[in-house]
């Protein structure tokens, strides 16, 4: 059940506070905003994340100002949003958009354990592009820790979900304009190999693959 923080007040049928639709949603994005407020100025920085059962992981330089406010243990909001498709209506007020998206309110802790930590690093990186990691040069001493992490606890949460077609006023079905869904995705091109690529290095099947899609 969402919190007195959490309950979407407007178009509340779409908001949506079941674990496996928010795992959904974080699952198929890997790009967050992180919402904080220092000597109240809010900030909101874009970032990766992944996600290990119920905790969400940020990285970065350990000199962020983002991190290094965080790992302080103030309050943030977490926004993730995937936008799949551009709602046209009849009249240009009952426009929308098709979209999942979730908002997780916490305080994010600093991963010291090096274990976690290192763990933490993997999840980011297979969550972003699985079986990547096992393929590069893993982390040396001297990069841990030039890196921060930390562990938000995925448990004040909600999502919203807009999905179909325009919405309009009774008197507007009659308007003679074209009405329906645009739809957006992420798109994977082809890959570049980095022309400093020894030749014959083949492009591996898990970059070929590559999806965001469930
Ligand atoms: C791609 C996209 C485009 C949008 N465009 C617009 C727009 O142009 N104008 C507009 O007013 N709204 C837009 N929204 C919806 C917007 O995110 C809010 O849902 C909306 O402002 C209504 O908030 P509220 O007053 O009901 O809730 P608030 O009081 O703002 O929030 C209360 C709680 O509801 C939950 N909540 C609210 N919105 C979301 C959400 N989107 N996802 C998950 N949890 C949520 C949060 O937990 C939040 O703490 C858009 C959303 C998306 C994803």
């Amino acid at each position: 059940m969402p919190t007195a923080r959490t309950r979407v007040v407007r178009e509340s049928e779409r908001g949506v506070y079941d674990r496996e639709t928010v795992n959904q949603i974080l699952d198929e994005a890997f790009l967050c905003h992180v919402g904080f407020s220092v000597d109240g100025q809010p900030f909101v920085i874009p970032t990766s994340y992944g996600r290990d059962g119920d905790n969400l992981y940020i990285h970065g330089s350990a000199a962020s100002r983002m991190l290094r406010q965080l790992k302080d243990g103030i309050q943030v909001c977490v926004t993730v949003t995937l936008l799949d498709g551009l709602v046209l209506a009849r009249s240009i007020f009952n426009h929308s958009m098709n979209y999942r998206s979730v908002v997780i309110l916490g305080k994010a802790a600093l991963v010291d354990n090096p274990a976690e930590k290192l763990t933490a690093l993997r999840v980011l990186s297979e969550h972003i592009i699985p079986q990547r990691w096992e393929d590069v040069r893993q982390p040396n001493e001297r990069e841990l820790k030039a890196t921060s992490v930390l562990r938000l606890p995925i448990e004040e949460f909600s999502a919203k979900v807009r999905i179909g077609p325009p919405i309009d006023d009774a008197e507007d079905y009659s308007f003679p304009t074209w009405a329906g869904v645009v739809p957006l995705e992420m798109k994977v091109g082809e890959p570049i190999s980095d022309p400093k690529l020894e030749p014959g290095r083949a492009v591996p099947e898990y970059v070929h693959s590559y999806t965001r899609t469930a």
